[in-house]
């Protein structure tokens, strides 16, 4: 894919570069008030959703192309560049008339390969940053392929935003952040900058400072927070907005370390981790071949390659042998999960095996 790193003209690519603006768009007060006390903050960028994706009808869907005239409001009286989210050829053609300077594609719709190739005809010779939110599920190649899409149709200043995955599970996060996927899109797509979505991972205000700082520390570029002059009154996604005051706040506790890793200290543990690593798959490829020969045992003896009592011993005893050493029970759970699953699965290639 051929990206043009640079999202903005004149706007600093120094980490992080801040998108920040309401959910929604809801007055023309709101926003001018929002926006006015975000670029007295120097936030170079304003988001406002006009077209509301959401999950049950009866919310509020957004104020629609009125809010557009808004937004070019706060392009003429703040000089802040304005972005708002498209799902349609339709939206595509309102942002472009109203000269809206980024647009994102919303998680429910990067997950829509039809929706997608919709949008991306619709931007045809157009040259306009396009921010492309992962998909609602954990599925890289559905993110990669929305952003092909647009990389197809000519759009070169392309971003991604990482707003976590859904899940039945709702424990901490709103959405599951999952940040192996973006860490791998970083490795698949060097170039494409990385701006993480706080406020729809946490779902709660106190989870967007360790989210950014934590975005931070992956080497993210950017950061598109959810900000509100009166957040307790947002229609839409109230609890996970904060005003601008607390923005500035949050942005100032950040700890920006360098991404330039090049001292010969780190060289020298990466070499270790790496050593670390290869120990590590010879191990695994030894506990499979005992496995292949318990395989090879079971065959013999007419044996059920599933044993439910003893899969459940190993767990327990290694989850709490895992805490001891300092891991957390979770990770280590999961790690034998994925041990066991191609052990069985080898053992079977051999029972099945004639
Ligand atoms: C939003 O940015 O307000 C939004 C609807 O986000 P997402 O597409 O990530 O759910
Ligand atoms: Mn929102």
């Amino acid at each position: 894919m051929e990206i043009e790193p640079i999202l903005l003209p004149g706007v600093d690519n120094k980490r992080p570069i801040v998108i920040a603006g309401p959910c929604s768009a809801e007055t023309e007060e709101q926003v001018m008030e929002t926006a006015k006390q975000l670029a007295e903050r120097n936030v170079k960028i304003f988001r406002a959703g006009i077209w509301k994706p959401r999950t049950k009808p009866g919310g509020f869907e957004g104020i629609g192309v009125d809010g557009l005239k808004w937004l070019q409001r706060v392009k003429a009286e703040t000089g802040m560049y304005v972005s708002t989210e498209v799902a349609t050829e339709k939206h595509v053609f309102e942002a472009l008339k109203h000269n809206v300077d980024i647009l994102w594609i919303g998680a429910r719709t990067s997950a829509n390969p039809f929706a997608m190739q919709e949008i991306a005809d619709a931007l045809k010779g157009v040259d306009i940053p396009v921010l492309v939110k992962n998909p609602v599920n954990p599925d890289i190649e559905l993110w990669i392929g929305a952003l092909e899409r647009l990389n197809n149709a000519g759009i070169k200043r392309l971003g991604a935003i990482h707003r976590g995955f859904s899940t039945y599970d709702k424990k901490i996060y709103r959405n599951q952040p999952q940040w192996n996927l973006p860490i791998e899109l970083r490795r698949r797509l060097p170039n494409l900058p990385i701006i993480c979505d706080p406020s729809h991972i946490g779902g709660k205000r106190e989870l967007i400072a360790p989210l950014c700082q934590q975005a931070m520390d992956l080497g993210f570029d950017g950061l598109i927070v959810e900000s509100h002059c009166n957040p307790d009154k947002a229609w839409s996604d109230a609890s996970q907005q904060v005003t601008p005051a607390i923005l500035e706040y949050i942005l100032n506790m950040l700890v920006i370390r360098d991404t330039q890793q090049s001292t010969e200290n780190l060289a020298e543990l990466r070499k270790q981790i790496d050593s670390i690593d290869n120990d590590l798959l010879e191990m695994l490829a030894k506990r499979m071949r005992v496995s292949r020969e318990i395989g090879t045992y079971k065959k013999e003896h007419n044996v059920q390659v599933l044993q439910a009592e003893r899969y459940d011993e190993i767990m327990q005893k290694r989850v709490i042998l895992g805490e001891t050493l300092g891991m957390s029970g979770e990770f280590v759970k999961t790690y034998l999960e994925a041990v066991h699953a191609e052990s069985v699965r080898q053992q079977l290639e051999i029972v099945n095996n004639k």
